[in-house]
């Protein structure tokens, strides 16, 4: 059988995720130090572990509505209402999804036709541009640089539209750099995507994780923008609760109907003990979240600082649980620090080219990890690269 024939050409043409590619060479050896995989390190706080065993218990192991549970997405509207100030109706405009990662799938699904553009800031999420690759539309990156903390600026977002744009995607804080953008520039963003007909897909993901004292704004709340925007968020990393794969997205009625159409015929529902897991999180998870939140601001600025004293100049991020550090004065390809950083002194951490062509020059480090591990990973770094 001539299977590279049978497999469709879009999905032949995608290339596997570069993480996934690091962290198979990484898998069962002993001894790494893993700053690798984005995740917290923390378990799930107990109590909404044990909502998930309730639900168990309780015998409620059903399909639930294709929306989600009504409980939740009152508790999702009401959340969402008081932390990023936008108001949705938890009948129409809330949909409960498997994770960000399906809630991303299905916005693109539900809003490309062929050809459509979608225009990122890049350095990005690895699943991005193959989301957009699937959905049958046009990947347009815009770089951003070290120079502006990795933000991107509204002057060259307007240089990148074109009129076959019809999605813009931001993801503030940003995984890999762990930017933020500046009241002024989201106007910046939001007038431009109001002038051009936008919608504006927004993972807001991290956006508990934000540092500093500083508040998360989200482009929904800017005046104009939520009739025209997709707010992403879900649980897997504020509440630390990656396996239960819950996400959800919240935008006017008639986008979240055509996700919805997408959803029950592909998923059907979330798993029902993850959504009591959720309500769970939302009506009772916030001291929790926040203690994990303040862990990883030391780890931040540990880590920062140590990097910077060993000559990777790394700037600061506002949010997320990742550090980017500019590798370019070691003369090594991101690929090539991030091997022999592993080969020499068993620490991992992913190549800046993972994330599309302006990471290169730079590594992501996750320090969502024990605070001993991150302190001897740092001094492997050092050793590592005075060595070179
Ligand atoms: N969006 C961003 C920016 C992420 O970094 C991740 C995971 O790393 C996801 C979405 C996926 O999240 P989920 O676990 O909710 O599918």
């Amino acid at each position: 059988m001539d299977y590279p024939a049978k497999i469709a050409r879009h999905v032949a043409a995608i290339p596997r995720s570069g993480i996934r590619d690091f962290f198979e060479l990484v898998q069962g050896r002993e001894g790494i130090i893993s700053l690798g995989v984005g995740e917290p390190d923390f378990v799930t706080p107990w109590h909404i572990r044990e909502a998930a065993i309730y639900s168990l218990e309780k015998g409620q192991t059903t399909y639930t509505s294709n929306l989600g549970l009504l409980s939740l997405r009152k508790s999702i509207a009401r959340y969402v209402g008081e932390f990023f100030g936008v108001a949705y109706d938890p009948a129409r405009e809330v949909l409960v999804t498997v994770g960000v990662s399906e809630a991303i799938d299905l916005a693109l699904r539900a809003l490309l036709n062929p050809g459509d553009e979608v225009i990122f800031h890049e350095p990005c999420y690895v699943s991005y541009s193959p989301s957009i690759v699937l959905a049958h539309g046009r990947a347009v990156a815009v770089e951003t640089s070290k120079a502006d903390a990795f933000a991107l600026k509204p002057e060259n977002l307007a240089a990148a539209i074109t009129p076959q744009a019809r999605v813009l995607m931001l993801n503030f804080p940003t995984n890999p750099t762990g930017a933020v953008t500046s009241q002024e520039d989201l106007e910046g963003i939001a007038k431009l995507a109001i002038e051009h007909d936008l919608i504006v897909l927004t993972d807001e993901i991290y956006s508990e994780l934000r540092y500093d004292g500083l508040p998360h704004v989200s482009i929904a709340s800017l005046p104009g923008m939520r009739e025209r925007t997709v707010l992403l968020h879900g649980f897997s990393k504020a509440f630390a609760m990656t396996g239960f794969r819950l996400g959800y997205a919240c935008a006017p009625q008639p986008i979240i109907e055509a996700m919805m159409k997408i959803h029950q015929y592909s998923m059907l529902c979330a798993p029902i003990m993850s959504q009591n897991a959720a309500l769970e999180a939302l009506e009772n998870g916030t001291p929790a979240m926040l203690a994990m939140r303040e862990s990883y601001h030391q780890r931040r600025d540990f880590v920062v600082t140590r990097l910077n004293e060993i000559g990777l100049d790394c700037h600061t991020p506002g949010g997320a649980f990742y550090v980017f550090p500019d590798i370019r004065k070691t003369g090594l390809t991101s690929k090539d620090f991030a091997m022999g950083l592993l080969e020499k002194e068993a620490v991992a951490a992913v190549p800046g080219s993972a994330f599309g062509p302006s990471g290169e020059g730079f590594l992501r480090c996750c320090y969502a990890t024990a605070f001993n591990d991150l302190r001897t990973a740092m001094d492997k770094i050092e050793r590592f690269a005075q060595a070179l």
